[in-house]
């Protein structure tokens, strides 16, 4: 058996920040259950913070706190939604092509 090769990945970092219970403000939750609900855009969305989404997806989850059941929302990237449409600020209308 060969010697493990020592990783030579680079690892950027990108902050993940947990879902929060309204009610009692823990991070602790159950997995995902159910089926996710998901809304895919076909052009890239914005948030108010100027990152870029194409899909929402929401979760079923359950605080293992306090016990509330809640949907996560996740705004998610995926560039294989897109059908080559570019970045569309919310409320823009383009009317230059039209
Ligand atoms: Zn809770």
């Amino acid at each position: 058996m060969a010697a493990k090769k020592k990783s030579k990945r680079n690892y950027d970092q990108a902050e993940a920040q947990p879902s929060r219970c309204k009610k009692c403000q823990s991070t602790q939750r159950t997995a995902y259950f159910g089926s996710p609900v998901i809304r895919v855009f076909d052009y890239v969305q914005k948030r108010p913070d100027g990152t870029d989404f194409t899909r929402l997806v929401k979760r079923r989850t359950k605080c293992r706190d306090c016990g509330q059941y809640r949907w996560d929302l996740s705004y998610e990237f995926d560039s294989k939604d897109l059908p080559l449409r570019p970045a569309t600020k919310p409320g823009f209308i383009d009317s230059a092509n039209s």
